[in-house]
């Protein structure tokens, strides 16, 4: 059966995108532990690319306003195509015209946990996308501690809410989507990457 994100590579001409392809090997920083990324994606739409690794594929949702370190922030997470692992490294600018043609930073990235491996019964993170309802623990370097994500359903039934658990990482006061707009890989914001390419065009 076909991977469904061979669809996302057919619709992508490699020729003009800087994107690695359906490329399945994980990124070279991680370790043992499932790995789980934030992209910044400057589309159509400004909006935050949250990946996490399920099953050998980059299971994905697009957050407007990115994650929130505040327990009260239920943050609208759309589902969106599973990506191959290669994308988790991804950065850079997608022509204008291409599939989701904008530019990408990598905001944050680094490993997670199932919370919910020691329960009775135990449940794959996979099993809990299947039943709408992911308890997670991210050790990112701009966000961690336990998120959970919730299916409301809505169109299609591809509406999500993520949302900080109560616990030591949560943190009302901070705001790392507009204090932290760096790019853990490159150092740039998006905006930085956007003038560069500008200039490359001039
Ligand atoms: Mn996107």
């Amino acid at each position: 059966m076909e991977k469904r994100y061979e669809r996302i590579r057919k619709k992508r001409d490699f020729r003009k995108t800087p994107e690695p392809g359906a490329k399945e090997e994980r990124p070279f920083w991680a370790d043992k532990e499932p790995i789980f990324v934030v992209q910044e994606h400057v589309a159509s739409r400004r909006h935050f690319d949250f990946r996490i690794e399920v099953d050998g594929v980059l299971k994905s949702w697009a957050i407007p306003k990115g994650p929130s370190t505040d327990p009260r922030e239920k943050r609208l997470a759309i589902e969106t195509e599973d990506h191959p692992l290669g994308y988790a490294d991804f950065e850079g600018t997608i022509a204008e015209g291409e599939y989701g043609g904008g530019t990408v930073i990598l905001w944050d990235r680094g490993s997670y946990r199932n919370l919910r491996e020691g329960a009775s019964p135990p449940e794959s993170v996979s099993e809990q996308v299947k039943k709408g309802r992911v308890s997670i623990f991210l050790e990112g370097q701009k966000i961690s501690g336990g998120y959970a994500l919730v299916r409301t359903g809505g169109k299609e039934g591809k509406q999500w809410l993520l949302v900080k658990m109560k616990d030591d990482e949560a943190d009302a006061r901070r705001n790392p989507v507009s204090t932290e707009p760096a790019s853990v890989k490159s150092g740039m914001t998006i905006n930085e990457i956007k003038g560069v390419k500008n200039r490359e065009n001039q």
